[in-house]
């Protein structure tokens, strides 16, 4: 059965993909419809149910035909290379469930038996599978700069779900910075805690979906109503809904009912909500009325944190060197880093070499577009003069004009965000200023960006232009 499910791989995907993902993977044996396979490492696992569980499923359904199951036997493999045999078991479903089938909301009149694999009948009103992912735990996120206050406000709101002034929390930040893992860490300890809370995670992609359909249906009120009865209810990138007034609509009418029967909403966003776009502007002050917490860029030190918590998990050892280069490296995304590092330990264990900066290297190429140089204050005096169109010499200068002071006072906000040089030297470079007056200027710019949209704005042109130096 895996030899067929194999060429059928093989002729789906590039040579160096499955030469790299396949095979180094045993099968191991076949129970019922359950195949179990061996695969090097957790990070393999990951990976595969990452980019080719879909692949995986049309194979083994047309060997095995529906219901087809596949199990990972994860072979742990010690960074000298000694085995483990059989550490961990983890059935396919605990992820791709959640990827690949929708949640239906049960229509009373239609389905009263409750069906649906994800609705099971309860003893007390209705059991609703919460569609938690559970490897996003807190003890998996970890703390640093960037994610200090959304997570400690993660945790009251997981600790107190409806009981703090948090309600809604939204959590936003870009791509790749835990949003997503933040929100279902929040869902699984509210049901660790409170087993008898109902708890919802749904992306807003998913939400809009279910809602047309319900419409379509002509079921929208079993559609409010199922969204009702919840305690918690969690929407992933709710930015998804901007333009769609139909959902925005509907999605009103369910936040009101459950923040004023003191249920806990919990939100994502890849924006702040000022800077949202077509989204109604009763649903954008809803979002106001409880916590915003943003999730940054992690710093070095958090970066490092995070990719030894992944290797000690999979149980690789790997130089302090090589962690530097990676974590120095690639910067703004997490969930890049995580790749960097999986495809590092897997061409290891493939290739059976040790990790050298070589192959570390080869690795981050893919990640990191082009090995830029790093900014340099320099840089960020010309950029900045440029745009306020003041001559440097004025920008280092004393000078009081106003321009010449805003340009300065936001110099040195990049300065501090963007270089790793010190208080002193930007105060040094930019103008002869002590540290002090940098801090104090750098507080300034944080604060103007707030309440001013066209202060935001000069800030989000020049943050454009670095990125493309
Ligand atoms: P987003 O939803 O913001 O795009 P995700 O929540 O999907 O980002 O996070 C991307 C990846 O980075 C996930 O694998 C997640 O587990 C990991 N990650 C993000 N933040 C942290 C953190 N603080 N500690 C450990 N892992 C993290
Ligand atoms: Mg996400």
């Amino acid at each position: 059965v895996w030899d067929n499910c194999l060429t059928f791989v093989k002729d789906n995907i590039s040579d160096q993909a499955y030469k790299t993902w396949f095979q180094p993977i045993n099968a191991v044996k076949l129970n019922d419809n359950a195949l179990s396979i061996q695969v090097p490492s957790k990070f393999f696992y990951e990976w595969l149910e990452e980019h080719y569980v879909d692949l995986l499923k049309v194979a083994l359904t047309k060997e095995i035909g529906k219901g087809a199951k596949l199990v990972y036997v994860i072979r742990m493999e010690n960074a000298k290379g000694n085995r483990q045999p059989f550490t961990e078991k983890i059935p396919s479903t605990q992820r791709s469930n959640v990827n690949s089938q929708s949640i239906d909301f049960p229509s009373r009149q239609k389905n009263p038996e409750l069906r649906n694999p994800f609705v099971i009948p309860g003893i007390r009103n209705l059991k609703i599978d919460s569609q938690l992912n559970s490897n996003y735990t807190f003890d998996n996120f970890l703390e640093g700069t960037s994610n200090r206050l959304a997570r400690s406000a993660s945790l009251a709101v997981a600790n107190k779900p409806g009981g703090t002034s948090f309600n809604p929390l939204l959590i936003f930040g870009g791509v790749g910075l835990g949003k997503t893992h933040l929100a279902h860490a929040i869902g699984l300890q509210v049901k660790d805690k409170f087993p008898d809370k109902t708890v919802l995670y749904i992306s807003a992609d998913k939400f809009t979906q279910q809602h047309i359909d319900a419409v379509s249906k002509n079921n929208r009120n079993d559609f409010i109503h199922f969204y009702q009865i919840v305690d918690v209810l969690i929407v992933d990138d709710i930015q998804l809904i901007s333009g769609k007034k139909g959902t925005q609509d509907v999605f009103f009418h369910i936040f009101n009912h459950l923040h004023q029967n003191g249920k806990q909403v919990i939100l994502t966003s890849d924006k702040a909500p000022v800077d949202m776009q077509d989204i109604q502007q009763r649903l954008l002050s809803r979002f106001k009325w409880g916590l915003s917490a943003e999730l940054a860029q992690p710093d070095f030190e958090t970066r490092i944190k995070i990719i030894k918590n992944k290797l000690y998990n999979d149980g690789v050892e790997m130089a302090d060197e090589i962690l530097d280069y990676v974590a120095s490296r690639i910067t703004a995304n997490i969930r890049e880093l995580e790749g960097a590092i999986i495809s590092l330990i897997a061409h290891s264990t493939f290739s059976k070499k040790e990790i050298t900066i070589d192959l570390a290297e080869q690795i981050v190429k893919n990640y990191v577009k082009n090995n830029k140089k790093p900014i340099s204050l320099d840089d960020i005096q010309n950029v900045v003069s440029d745009y306020f169109h003041i001559e440097i010499e004025e920008l280092q200068s004393k000078s009081r004009k106003r321009n010449v002071v805003q340009a300065r006072q936001i110099a040195m906000y990049f300065a501090k965000e963007i270089t790793k040089t010190s208080l002193t030297s930007i105060g040094r470079h930019i103008g002869q200023r002590d540290h002090s007056t940098v801090l104090h200027s750098c507080k300034i710019v944080s604060n103007l960006q707030e309440s001013d949209k066209q202060y935001r704005k000069f800030i989000q042109d020049l943050e454009i232009k670095f990125k493309q130096l």
